[in-house]
């Protein structure tokens, strides 16, 4: 991963100075990798980087994190601005109706966007109109039928047996219908080619022309990969857009495409589609974007909350235990729990770790009141015991026991418990890529 790749770059660097310029350019390639992958557009990839470089050279080594979590976080930060940018919900016209225009390749979802569009509007009180102005493909209108049924809102479609219908025509009436029976949203589905082409083009702005559309949504599959600068410059320029709706999500994409459309457009990414289903669609999150892109996953909300949570030094001294081989003690352990607990939900924490099944299980259960038992049995011991736990035998847990108020069963437990967190500890070490944890690049 990133992470791995960036931990082994950084010498022992933390906590005073700033990165070398060495260390920023290598760093810098390890990025543009990552973005390459994801399918990032080349010249996205440049501008982006460059900006990173900037601020990494400005930037204070942190305290808190190592370098390579730091770059990675710089580098979130910027890909979820540059996501995120300009945020912005649907405009809504004053005079409704209001428009919505839908405009992408072929088997770009468009025609699902608009079942799933009428549905979230339905949900949010509108009483939306879905209009079927592409009459390219024999079976498009009646796919629109179909949607707009299960999403329980009207669709309107030329009337069967009249040939082949004008979408153009199609479109302006349906302006004049969804005033006359009173629906304040109307979503028209435009008809795609595989390829961009004039024709298709010219199609999609007389719609435009007649509708005057509130909105324009560029609908793209995430899938498209280093095609879409293309193809987001020629709706841009042959149709205009005001919005953009990421299709496909669920499939394996990284989603370079989110980054490449955005920069190329100006406009803000708005909705994710992410199934089939017309409940597979959400509103767009930066964040979340941004890790895909990365390829990370939620671990950055995790070094984020780490570095909250943890003060420095308290991190510092976990490290050096854990990177010196020094024992994990019982007091470090009760250390960490609490900390661990101060982190929120541990359940949402740790399912955002790779391969935290097992620590899971071991903290899921301990809640507040399990907690001060925990206390009350490490308090009872001696500084012998809880710096080394492996002397306490049989006589000395009994002692134990009854200084805390607990059972020998209780103590044995918690002692089980540590020794598993020991090992865990040890394992967590290497995956949050601790500083001063060098790790072999691949
Ligand atoms: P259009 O040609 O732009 O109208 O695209 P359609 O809405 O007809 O979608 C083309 C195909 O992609 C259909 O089989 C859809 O079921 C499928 N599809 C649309 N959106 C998504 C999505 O978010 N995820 C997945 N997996 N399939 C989708
Ligand atoms: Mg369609």
């Amino acid at each position: 991963s990133l992470t791995e790749r960036l931990s082994g770059i950084f010498t022992q660097l933390r906590g005073k100075g700033r990165l070398s310029e060495a260390d920023i350019d290598a760093t810098a390639r390890e990025i543009r990798l990552a973005l390459l992958e994801a399918d990032v557009a080349l010249p996205v990839v440049k501008e982006f980087i460059a900006r990173v470089k900037e601020r990494a050279r400005g930037a204070e080594v942190s305290q808190a994190l190592n370098p390579a979590q730091q770059v990675i976080k710089i580098v979130h930060e910027e890909l979820v601005g540059v996501l995120g940018g300009e945020e912005r919900r649907l405009s809504f016209a004053k005079q409704p109706p209001t428009v919505i225009m839908l405009a992408g390749l072929q088997g770009a979802g468009k025609t699902t966007l608009a079942g799933k569009l009428g549905r979230w509007l339905r949900e949010q009180g509108h009483t939306p109109l879905l209009v079927a102005a592409d009459l390219q493909r024999p079976n498009a209108v009646n796919q629109l039928q179909i949607v707009g049924e299960r999403a329980g809102v009207e669709v309107y479609a030329p009337q069967p047996g009249n040939g082949v219908g004008d979408p153009i025509q199609v479109a302006a009436d349906s302006i004049d219908h969804a005033k006359r029976v009173q629906r304040d949203v109307v979503v028209i589905d435009t008809a795609g080619r595989l390829g961009v082409d004039a024709e298709m083009m010219a199609q999609a702005a007389s719609i435009r022309d007649v509708t005057s559309p509130d909105e324009v949504l560029f609908v793209i599959d995430a899938m498209i990969g280093q095609d879409a600068v293309a193809t987001a410059e020629a709706f841009r320029d042959g149709v205009g857009i005001t919005g953009v709706v990421l299709s496909k999500l669920d499939g394996d994409a990284r989603g370079g495409a989110a980054l490449s459309v955005r920069q190329v457009t100006g406009q803000p990414i708005m909705f994710a589609s992410t199934g089939e289903k017309l409940e597979d669609f959400d509103v767009f999150y930066p964040e979340r974007m941004a890790s895909r892109i990365l390829g990370m996953g939620d671990v950055l909300t995790l070094i984020e909350q780490a570095e909250k949570v943890f003060e420095a030094d308290q991190q510092e001294r976990m490290t050096a235990k854990l990177v010196g081989g020094e024992q994990f003690t019982l007091d470090d352990f009760l250390e960490q729990l609490i900390a661990i607990r101060r982190m929120g939900p541990i359940g949402n924490l740790l399912s955002m770790m790779p391969g935290a099944g097992q620590l899971k299980d071991q903290i899921a259960d301990i809640d507040d009141k399990h907690l001060d038992r925990v206390t009350a049995i490490i308090r009872s011991m001696t500084p012998a015991e809880r710096g080394t736990p492996k002397i306490i035998n049989g006589s000395r847990r009994v002692r134990i026991a009854t200084g805390s108020g607990t059972t020998v069963t209780d103590v044995n437990q918690l002692l089980e418990r540590f020794t598993e967190a020991q090992k865990m500890m040890k394992q967590m070490g290497g995956m949050m890529g601790l500083p001063g944890r060098r790790k072999a690049t691949k």
